[in-house]
């Protein structure tokens, strides 16, 4: 057996590096950047921090892309998958079903807003969404509206990178590219108060252009997908309170499905269990993944209203069967600890716990407003973006080219601070399970990188 200590007797740190550099093709990485770097690699976690084969530890201050809840190397999130690994690893939810599929399904609906009674599981967000794309489709078609064929979607939208998650993403940097391939939505603004003159501005602008769009198209339109409260990949930009609820309502009278994407909020990310619940909504159906095990393993699940399940039963020679699957739709070990995750999220308090430390954090964010490029300061929870500004009175951006947000979360690196930034915004994505001392520590090392980084520009303005 290739134990820990093997690996390191067999391969010296330069070897692995050279392996990875040979081998491994990065996701969302200019590799001829990554070539000429020293690559990190981890070896290692325990609490929320993570360790790479120097031994050197870092904060993970992005939860491993937004994943991590309790930590990692949690010993009861791994007695899960040890214990489920003595019954079955893997069987299929194709016809049949297995154990802890079937528990998972039944926490998840008690977790859910009110009136989402059916899950269906996959493997990762963008597939989540995918799945919410195509069941609000056939929903149409099922009913026999087959009118209702489009979607709309928001400013800078992020759902993920498959092909259909793509269609309905809107970040030009990520999606242009493959245009002539997608389906076209129609798009309309995410608020984003900070550069559209205030709250009030922002949201009526919103509200505005879906109104107009719902009057002239409601007829042609099956569902408008949104990142409920918070836009992460665009730059963690928060919609005002009380917006969702507009943008529910809204589509609810004019007859279109509100599909949520909480991939990135759910399970208490935001303060809540759900950040639907900030606005008192439940959509007609919410994708989830990331979080749900705690980071652990990939799984992922839509789950939907009753009138959407309804809509697919019927005789099978209706021909109106939901034909969408995985090979890994509802493994055991990944739902088994889901399950632990989600008895840990209650035994903790979790989420009243976030909301609490969420105050706190607000609090040490603070140091940041003062410094003369630090444009905007955005929080919900434990996700946190930070605004870099070239101007602050004028609030000029750096140019990409600049790579400001690279440079600053490279410093953040080297004090022992794992994040990676999007574009001119400084993510901080922590741990749920982090202490105060914790964020302290994190925000502590973010706003030295932050000053060191700006240093130049401020040298200027100064
Ligand atoms: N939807 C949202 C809102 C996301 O933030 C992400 C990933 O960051 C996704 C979907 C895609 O999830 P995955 O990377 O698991 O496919």
């Amino acid at each position: 057996m290739l134990t820990k200590e093997l690996v390191w007797l067999l391969y010296s740190q330069d070897e692995l590096a050279a392996k990875n550099k040979q081998y491994l093709w990065h996701p969302f990485t200019q590799m001829k950047d990554y070539i000429e770097e020293e690559p990190l690699i981890i070896a290692s976690g325990r609490g929320i921090k993570l360790f790479d084969v120097h031994g050197k530890e870092y904060y993970d201050g992005f939860s491993s892309v937004w994943l991590n809840v309790h930590g990692h190397n949690v010993p009861e999130l791994n007695q899960a998958i040890i214990e489920q690994l003595d019954q079955v690893a893997h069987s299929t939810l194709l016809g049949m079903a297995n154990v802890p599929s079937i528990l998972l399904a039944e926490q998840l609906i008690r977790y859910a807003p009110e009136g989402l009674t059916k899950v269906f599981y996959s493997d990762n967000g963008a597939t989540a969404v995918e799945i919410s794309l195509k069941m609000a489709f056939q929903y149409w078609q099922n009913r026999g509206i087959a009118g209702k064929r489009s979607f709309i979607t928001m400013n800078n939208a992020y759902h993920g990178d498959t092909i259909g998650a793509t269609s309905v993403g809107a970040i030009p940097l990520y999606h242009q590219v493959y245009k002539p391939l997608l389906f076209s939505p129609y798009v309309i603004p995410y608020p984003y108060p900070y550069r559209e003159g205030g709250d009030d501005a922002a949201v009526n602008a919103t509200l505005d252009q879906l109104e107009q769009l719902l009057q002239e198209k409601a007829t042609e339109i099956a569902a408008m997908i949104v990142e409920p409260v918070v836009q992460g990949a665009s730059g963690m930009i928060i919609m005002p309170d009380g917006c969702l609820k507009k943008i529910a309502d809204m589509l609810q009278a004019y007859d279109v499905l509100l599909i949520a994407d909480e991939v990135a909020t759910g399970f208490g990310r935001t303060g809540k269990m759900f950040a639907c619940e900030h606005d008192g909504i439940t959509p007609d159906i919410m994708a989830v993944a990331k979080g749900i095990t705690g980071g652990y393993l990939p799984v992922a699940a839509t789950l939907v209203k009753e009138a959407i399940y309804e809509a697919f039963y019927a005789d099978y020679e209706e021909q109106k069967t939901f034909f969408h699957g995985h090979s890994f739709t509802g493994n055991p070990l990944g739902c088994a600890v889901a399950l632990a995750n989600l008895r840990l999220i209650e035994e903790r308090q979790m989420v009243a716990e976030v909301a609490k430390k969420s105050e706190q954090l607000a609090g040490m964010l603070q140091s940041f407003a003062d410094e003369p490029h630090v444009g905007d300061i955005r929080q919900k929870g434990l996700m946190v973006g930070i605004e870099l500004v070239r101007d602050k009175e004028t609030k000029e951006p750096y140019h990409w080219n600049e790579r400001i947000g690279v440079r600053v979360c490279k410093l953040a690196r080297e004090k022992g601070l794992l994040t990676r930034p999007l574009g001119n915004v400084i993510v901080l994505i922590p741990p749920l399970v982090s202490t105060d001392e914790e964020l302290g520590d994190m925000v502590n090392i973010l706003f030295e990188s932050i000053r060191e980084a700006t240093r130049e520009a401020r040298v200027g303005v100064e």
